[in-house]
């Protein structure tokens, strides 16, 4: 394949202004996710340091050289700030501006702005090191899974390698003498490579950003708001796949009197309650138990596998922790629960109605207590 450099040049900084263009955009729109902004600036950034290259031999070298590199180690430098900034983690800018600074500085020495060899090695040095760090941030928070998060970190460290390579290619081919055919060829294949790692990196980061976005718009649909546990949604779907596993016991939760709660001391105080049921409840409740809101005073938990004892033991654990529940400002109010249980492999809501009736006899005989649906109830479930 011959690989053109005036065309590879103007597809280079066409494609990544465009690009960068896009993401300025999509970053001024909503203002969210600052490491889009990172990215349009290091690609608008890299467009203008890929023109300066290419007006080699047309410009004066300290714009087609000095500038250019100068320009490029800063886009670099500004991939890492996207991904600090994507992480929200503080973003270097210091160590973003000290690289292409030192390389300024370094032009400023004759003999090293005369050596080819020299300004390859110091470049690459400091590109590479850019986009290790940038792959590095990306890997250390690995614990928020992203299905784009290892290619992106595998991509970056494998264009840090790339451009680390250029250095022992350098110390050990002879480099040619500039503006011959071999050097176009040369800058021709890297432009090339460039293009498709800039493209790669940018999709990538926008991707990570969508799904970001995506994780958290899923977990708000599945958490209740109040009390940041699961919401009768979530908790309906782990019940079908808990029953569809095998029997399981579904304890249903409903705080005692609880209106009254709310009138005496009002409802603020109502909710504060209720977030303080939800702890209590979290605590005594066995590892492998689904706990979650249905509505209003009203929770449920499923207990996959679980048979009766084990059911109203962990009901009972809950309605003591509860009935324990001694705020320190307010030492009037008092609450219980009521808890009625089903167990079997029906569907949800018909375990749910079940485990409601066992909830009824519970407040008719006097509330603060727990009641087991009885075999014929068991039998229809
Ligand atoms: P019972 O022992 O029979 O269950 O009596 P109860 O007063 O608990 O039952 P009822 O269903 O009459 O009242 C439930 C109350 O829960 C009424 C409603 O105002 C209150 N409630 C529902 N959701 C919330 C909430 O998010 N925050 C607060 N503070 N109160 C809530
Ligand atoms: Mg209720
Ligand atoms: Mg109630």
């Amino acid at each position: 394949m011959k690989l053109d450099a005036p065309t590879l040049v103007t597809v280079t900084v066409f494609v990544t202004v465009v690009m960068g263009a896009l993401y300025l955009l999509s970053w001024s729109q909503t203002r969210r996710t600052r490491a889009l902004g990172f990215l349009g600036a290091a690609q608008v950034i890299g467009a203008l340091a890929v023109t300066l290259f290419g007006l080699r031999g047309l410009s004066p070298d300290w714009l087609s050289v000095g500038v250019a590199n100068a320009a490029m180690l800063l886009a670099f430098g500004l991939i890492w700030g996207g991904a600090c900034s994507f992480e929200a983690r503080r973003v270097p800018a210091g160590a973003i501006a000290a690289g292409p600074l030192v390389w300024l500085a370094a032009c400023l020495v004759p003999p090293f702005a005369a050596s080819l060899g020299a300004r390859v090695i110091l470049a690459s040095a400091v590109a590479g090191l850019y986009c290790a760090l940038a792959a590095r941030t990306l890997w250390h928070h690995r614990g928020e899974r992203l299905p784009s998060r290892a290619p992106a970190a595998i991509l970056l460290a494998s264009e840090a390698l790339l451009i680390w390579a250029r250095i022992p290619a350098t110390l050990v081919l002879a480099v040619p003498p500039t503006g011959t055919p071999t050097e176009t060829a040369w800058v021709a294949a890297l432009c090339f490579l460039a293009l498709l790692y800039s493209v790669a990196v940018s999709v990538l980061f926008m991707a990570l950003a969508k799904e970001r976005l995506e994780a958290e718009q899923r977990r708000a649909a599945e958490t209740d708001p109040l009390t940041g546990i699961a919401n009768r949604r979530a908790l309906a779907a782990e019940a079908g796949r808990a029953l569809a596993a095998g029997p399981t016991a579904l304890l249903l939760f409903d705080l005692d009197h609880f209106k009254r709660v709310n009138d005496t001391f009002g409802h603020a105080v109502g909710d504060a309650v209720l977030v303080g049921f939800c702890t209590a409840a979290g605590q005594v409740l066995p590892a492998g138990a689904a706990f979650g809101r249905l509505g209003g005073e009203e929770f449920a938990c499923l207990l996959p596998g679980a048979g009766p004892a084990e059911a109203v033991a962990a009901a009972e654990s809950v309605r003591q922790a509860v009935a324990a529940m001694r705020p320190d400002l307010m030492p009037d109010l008092s609450v219980t629960v009521s808890v009625g249980i089903a167990r079997g492999s029906a569907e949800f809501e018909t375990l749910l109605g079940l485990a409601d009736r066992a909830l009824y006899q519970a407040k008719a005989q006097g509330r603060d207590r727990v009641v087991l649906a009885g075999p014929d109830l068991r039998q229809a479930a």
